[in-house]
Order: C-alpha cells, then sequence, then structure tokens
C-alpha cells in the first residue's frame, strides 16, 4: 500500500528501517488520545521534513505533520497514512541584529523562548508555557495576553515574525514574509493551503532580562491558576473558538455544564471551554461532547460554537 511513498523517501535519503509502522500517536498528543498511525517518519532535520513531505505526495499517500499535536484530535482508529512527527528544531540566535531562527519542529517553550531570553531578546515571553512547535504556532498564529500589569490587548505571534522558509503546495522551496501568512486570530493560510513550515525568523527587541523574567513568571502563574496540568489532566487547551465580546468558556459556564463527563472525558471546572482526559478518555469521548454542549448550548443560548480544533485521522 505504501511501496511507492518508501521508495520515494529511499530515493530521498530515507532508509528504510526509519519508516515505523503501526505507531500510537496517543503519546505524541497533549490529551493521550488517538491511535495508530499506518506508517511513521520522525524528521530530525528541516531537509528530512521536506524530503518526507515530499515523497508523501509523489507517493500518493495521505499525510499529515504532527507537531506538539496539542491543537488536534486524532480518531481512535488513528490515520491511514504517513505521519511525519517533526522534530527538526535548530535554533540559532542573532544578538547584534536582534532576531532568531528557528527549525519549525521546535519547541517554542522552553527551547525558542529560554535562547531568546537568555540572549536578552524581547518578544517571545509572552508565550511561555505553550505546549507548541514553531510549525503549529504559524499554523494558529500563537496568542496570549498582553504583559502584567494592564494585559490590556492579546499579543499575536505574527507581530514577531519577518520570514519562514517553506514547502509549498506547488513543491517549491520558498522565502516568504510575515504578510503571505495572512494571519488572524487563531487564523494563518495555513489552514487552506498545505505549506509546510521549515523554519521560521522573529525579529525581536533589545530587553530586559529580570523584566522578560518577571512576565514569564507572571504568565506561568496566570496558566496555573486557569489551566488543568497537563502532566496529570491531559487536555488541548480550548476546545471551541473564541465569540468575540462573549466568550465560548462563559456560554458554556451559564449552561452549567462544568464537570459534565461522558466517558473518561470531563469538562474541566477550572475553564468550561477546557476538556480533560481523566484517563481512558476516547475521540468518540470527545466528539460526543462536543455535540453535547453545542447542542445545550444552541438551545439555551442561541450561540452556535465551532471547534477549533483540528480532527485528524478517520473518524
Ligand atoms: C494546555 C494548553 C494551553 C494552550 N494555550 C494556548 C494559548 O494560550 N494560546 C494559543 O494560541 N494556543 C494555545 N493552545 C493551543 C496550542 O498550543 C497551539 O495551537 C499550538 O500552536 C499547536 O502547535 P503544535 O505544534 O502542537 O501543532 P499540532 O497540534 O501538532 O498541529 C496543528 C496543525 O498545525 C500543522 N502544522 C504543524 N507543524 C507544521 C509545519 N511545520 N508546517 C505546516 N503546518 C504545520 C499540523 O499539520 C496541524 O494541522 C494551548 C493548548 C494546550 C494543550
Amino acid at each position: 500500500m505504501f511501496s511507492k511513498f518508501i521508495s520515494e523517501a529511499q530515493q530521498a535519503g530515507i532508509s528504510r528501517e526509519r519508516l515505523l509502522e503501526n505507531v500510537e500517536l496517543a503519546p505524541l498528543t497533549t490529551f493521550n488520545i488517538g491511535g495508530c498511525a499506518d506508517l511513521f517518519f520522525e524528521a530530525q532535520t528541516a531537509p528530512e521534513l521536506a524530503a518526507a513531505v515530499m515523497a508523501a505526495r509523489l507517493g500518493g499517500s495521505d499525510w499529515f505533520v504532527l507537531g506538539r499535536g496539542a491543537n488536534i484530535l486524532v480518531a481512535d482508529r488513528g490515520f491511514r497514512g504517513v505521519v511525519i512527527h517533526n522534530r527538526a528544531s535548530a535554533i540559532r540566535v542573532n544578538r547584534q541584529a536582534s532576531t532568531l531562527t528557528a527549525e519549525s519542529g521546535a519547541i517554542c517553550y522552553p527551547d525558542v523562548i529560554e535562547a531568546a531570553v537568555s540572549a536578552g531578546l524581547s518578544g517571545l515571553e509572552h508565550y511561555v508555557g505553550i505546549p507548541s512547535t514553531i510549525g503549529g504556532a504559524l499554523w494558529q498564529n500563537l496568542h496570549f495576553l498582553s504583559p502584567p500589569p494592564a494585559r490590556e490587548r492579546t499579543v499575536f505571534l505574527e507581530e514577531v515574525l519577518t520570514s519562514a522558509d517553506l514547502l509549498t503546495e506547488e513543491g517549491e522551496l520558498k522565502t516568504v514574509g510575515c504578510d503571505y501568512f495572512k494571519f488572524g486570530y487563531d487564523y494563518s493560510i495555513l489552514h487552506d493551503r498545505d505549506d509546510i513550515v521549515l523554519s521560521a525568523t522573529f525579529r525581536l527587541e533589545p530587553g530586559d532580562e529580570p523584566r522578560m523574567r518577571e512576565i514569564m513568571a507572571a504568565n506561568l502563574e496566570w496558566r496555573r491558576d486557569r489551566h488543568p496540568p497537563l502532566d496529570t489532566e491531559p487536555s488541548v487547551g480550548s476546545i471551541f473558538k473564541k465569540i468575540e465580546g462573549i466568550g465560548a468558556g462563559r456560554l458554556i459556564d451559564q449552561c452549567g455544564l462544568k464537570g459534565s463527563r461522558i466517558g473518561g472525558i470531563e469538562i474541566t471546572h477550572r475553564h468550561a471551554n477546557i476538556m480533560i482526559n481523566r484517563g481512558g478518555g476516547t475521540a468518540s469521548n470527545v466528539r460526543e461532547m462536543i455535540q453535547m454542549v453545542q447542542d445545550v448550548v444552541k438551545r439555551e443560548t442561541g450561540h452556535a460554537l465551532v471547534p477549533e480544533i483540528l480532527f485528524v485521522g478517520e473518524f
């Protein structure tokens, strides 16, 4: 079934031993949910990532690039194709130019943020504690609240992105500027095009390290107070898209749905827009819970909730 992909991958220099069969995806997601990938490859560098994606395209296999697995729900039956796990994680800081370039599999926190802050460069510290690779962060235009005490607005990753190297949908290797991504709230062009981010460059500002560390500590505390800890209460963060001026979580809370449970999945008491895996939770449980919440909120408030997470695999 995958012979064409395997032969293309081998021609691109990827050995057969590195193409693994029936790999469980649950441990590679923050929800700890999901079945197996038929075929699985771990890309260690940006050229390997590009080669694997090209091989999958030429081989005619379904494929999926997996980052930190923090914004996806993988089906219980898994993925019938090739999952390319992006572990390309080189990071380069240029202090003189105040820039940081990271391969797209680099983990935002601690790896990328620590590299910036310890070099005295400011602009990425807001995103401390958010599970994400750089590729996933561009896909979703990572965002958080501006620093305390004001916290007057939302800051977005697009504000510091200058350029990115892509493997485009058409198979070209290309450097693009920030505008290319048409960023919005929880949106980039990557939702609508099969471009793959290989690396990204950020223009940062020389900053005061103690002040940056203060912001990081405050943001981590904010998260600890409001979000379930991933190690004991696995989740994918917010399930539903924000409703401007109202808040999806507030509507769910108003309907008295905190604490609702289906199988191993529970709406946490800490935050009504977050579901946690209490152990043994399945993707079907999550889908059922999403449907139930949508039905109740629509009936009680008239608002239609839309999931912000991506559903991956055979549902
Ligand atoms: C506890 C918790 C808290 C969170 N808090 C926040 C928050 O405060 N702010 C916020 O913005 N988000 C938050 N999130 C959501 C999540 O962290 C982000 O959406 C994150 O950017 C997802 O990145 P990822 O690497 O996990 O992507 P994945 O979930 O692995 O993938 C998501 C999508 O990105 C695509 N993708 C991944 N890499 C690439 C690439 N190199 N090129 C092209 N496409 C790619 C994938 O194919 C997939 O379509 C939170 C999640 C959790 C679990």
